[in-house]
């Protein structure tokens, strides 16, 4: 097995369930030491956190609520500080809260904007005082089929994640003379907690969209994460790798 991140430090939000867990043990696997962060599920982060170690790698748990900037701030710079740098981040951490206009609640609309997007900032921007010193550095960011192609009753979800590729974008031209990079995944239909909710038939409705025919799995989403975190995609800015079975092209 390739070690594309050996001595590299990673910091992954989102890694104590689904793409964002399986990005964490890919990291390990290829040599980085990994700092998984989440919010409240303590037995799912100690799980993916053997999931590290069995994988022979190096990590931590860090427990904080993306869409607190002070707790960011602290987590990630009290990270960088005990490890001396932070050379990758992978902004996973997301919320799906699901309903038509009409029932839209301002809670539900202001939670998932903090959630979604501003904690892609905050994270980013504790991130990037470190990359900025080290002149390195490479920032994943998970947007969405959604965000692109729009779905009924995920309006404020789809505002997120759009928003996601602006901001992509924007922070991408800010840094890319300081040798970091800032890149969107966008996924499909994946198979995750969050897909888990939907029942039988709203799955089926959205296969028979899907030219590839099938959910996708982390597994699949995995790769391209890596290779943009990674020095194969050293001339790669800016941009979003689509994963999602061709239901969006
Ligand atoms: P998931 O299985 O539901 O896992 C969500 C993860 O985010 C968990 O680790 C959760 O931690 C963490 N999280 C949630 N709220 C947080 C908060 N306020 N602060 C810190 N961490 C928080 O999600 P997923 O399916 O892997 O999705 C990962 C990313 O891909 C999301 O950004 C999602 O929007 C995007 N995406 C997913 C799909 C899909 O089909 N699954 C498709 C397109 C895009 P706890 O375990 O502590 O709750």
């Amino acid at each position: 097995m390739a070690e594309r991140f050996k001595d590299r430090v990673a910091l992954v939000t989102g890694a104590s369930r689904g793409i964002g867990r399986a990005v964490a043990v890919a990291f390990a696997r290829e040599g980085a030491s990994v700092a998984l962060c989440y919010t409240s599920n303590d037995g799912a982060a100690e799980a993916a956190l053997g999931d590290v170690r069995a994988a022979g790698g190096n990590g931590e748990l860090l427990k904080f609520d993306v869409a607190d900037s002070a707790a960011v701030a602290a987590a990630v710079a009290g990270f960088v500080k005990a490890r001396g740098r932070l050379d990758v981040v992978v902004n996973s951490a997301g919320i799906a809260l699901d309903g038509l206009l009409l029932r839209q609640s301002d809670d539900d609309w202001a939670r998932q904007l903090a959630v979604n997007l501003t904690g892609v900032m905050a994270v980013s921007r504790e991130a990037a005082k470190a990359m900025l010193r080290a002149r390195y550095g490479r920032i994943v960011n998970l947007t969405s089929v959604v965000g692109e192609a729009g779905s009924a009753g995920q309006g404020a979800y789809a505002a997120t994640k759009a928003g996601i590729v602006g901001f992509t974008k924007s922070l991408a031209r800010e840094v890319a003379s300081r040798n970091i990079s800032v890149n969107a995944v966008s996924p499909g239909f994946i198979d995750t907690d969050m897909t888990a909710r939907l029942s039988a038939e709203q799955k089926d409705a959205i296969l028979k969209s899907v030219p590839i025919s099938r959910m996708g799995t982390v597994a699949d989403v995995v790769p391209a994460v890596l290779y943009l975190a990674s020095d194969e995609a050293s001339y790669v800015t800016g941009q979003v790798i689509r994963v999602n079975g061709g239901l969006y092209m």
